[in-house]
């Protein structure tokens, strides 16, 4: 029996290793562990890589969430907007600044921001007098989210849009890649996203250049020109010169990840589209595909059906924010039952670009044949 790695970032390494070793050999030599040249040279590579203005490494994706909205001045009594079926970290950054999320629903086939679903919320918060301020969109499993509806909805009501690209760096809409598709958007190099590093390790992209001054100095303490000279509230969140390190060397193989990943999908999607409820993706878009996720009713079923075989599955996410008890004070919106369902649904199977062609048809003749037995 074939025995599947969800993720594999040991074959991921020895890939890379040659090119991996120098570049971490250099860090030690030069000892410059903090924004060490590294650092810089790795903000100069994404920022052409995605075509944003600028980039702005951090300390992880979380981070990124929270000095974007430091950077913007949203804090007490501010309502942010973001979907309920999504990690914890989005709600997380907007009750850290002292913010309150408004929790809006998903669309069934895409996982993004549902639009109408968003606009009811919106209005909702105007009748209530309520100081809106921004939405925070997320990429849900590397789909970018519809920007071109979201930031007019966004231009209309005088929001700011974070968008939470954590999943979905290296994705497109609309022959744009994510981080030059909004206001701001922040992305996650946790091992297991689409770009990963060795640790923590995140990065806000933004075509404003105050926004980008000021989080370089929110990264660092608040710091003005002199290192103690203090201006904003800021934080201890830069990225480390040994993870731009990996991550430089992890760039040079992004694109045929990326590929890899959009080929794999393509065959799950064909063979599994009769069985499954699979997946939609617009066809001006390109997802980075940190998750293949479908929906089944008999999830339990299936998932352990799959685990005999060595397949291995997981669920993103068990429960939407609006059901978590640390949240459930935040309940502006009560209109989130896709989200719901979906938590109740979802089962992602492993995607990443070093499954051979065997594995992948292995894991599609198990999904078919857990699909006859459970109908
Ligand atoms: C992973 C993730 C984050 C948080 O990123 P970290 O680097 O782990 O802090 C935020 N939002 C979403 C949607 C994520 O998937």
């Amino acid at each position: 029996m074939l025995q599947i790695k969800f993720l594999d970032l040991a074959k991921q390494q020895k890939t890379i290793e040659k090119h991996l070793r120098f570049n971490l050999d250099k860090v030690l030599s030069e000892s410059k562990f903090i924004m060490g040249p590294e650092v810089k040279k790795l903000e100069g590579s994404l920022a052409e890589y995605t075509k944003a203005s600028y980039c702005i490494s951090c300390s992880s994706g979380t981070d990124a969430l929270t000095l974007s909205l430091l950077a913007l001045d949203i804090g007490i009594g501010d309502i942010v907007f973001c979907p309920s079926f999504t990690f914890p970290a989005t709600a997380e950054s907007i009750l850290m600044v002292g913010a309150t999320p408004v929790f809006v629903d998903v669309g069934k086939n895409t996982y993004n921001i549902c639009y109408k679903n968003l606009l009811n919320a919106i209005e909702k918060c105007k009748k209530e007098k309520l100081r809106i301020k921004a939405i925070m969109p997320v990429d849900l499993y590397g789909l970018p989210a519809n920007y071109n509806k979201i930031n007019a909805i966004a231009k209309s009501f005088n929001l700011h849009v974070i968008a939470d690209g954590a999943q979905s760096f290296g994705g497109i809409f609309r022959k744009n890649k994510v981080g030059n598709l909004t206001e701001i958007t922040t992305t996650s190099f946790f091992p297991a996203k689409p770009l990963g590093c060795y640790g923590d390790g995140g990065a806000i992209f933004t075509g404003s250049l105050d926004i980008k001054e000021k989080l370089e100095s929110l990264r660092a303490h608040g710091k003005g020109k002199g290192k103690y000279d203090i201006n904003y509230m800021g934080m201890n969140a830069r990225l480390d010169t040994i993870q731009a390190a990996v991550l430089l060397s992890k760039l040079e193989i992004f694109d045929w990840e990326i590929k890899e990943r959009n080929r794999i999908a393509k065959i799950y999607s064909n063979e599994l589209k009769s069985s499954f409820h699979i997946p939609e993706i617009p066809k001006d878009s390109v997802s980075a595909w940190a998750q293949y996720t479908i929906q089944s009713s008999k999830r339990d079923k299936v998932m352990s059906f799959l685990k005999d075989k060595n397949i291995p599955v997981m669920i993103y996410y068990p429960k939407p924010m609006h059901q978590q008890p640390a949240y459930k004070g935040f309940l502006l919106n009560k209109d989130l039952s896709k989200s719901s369902e979906l938590s109740n649904n979802v089962f992602s199977i492993p995607i990443h670009p070093y499954l051979t062609d065997l594995e992948v048809e292995y894991i599609i003749e198990n999904l078919k044949k857990a699909n006859n037995l459970f109908l």
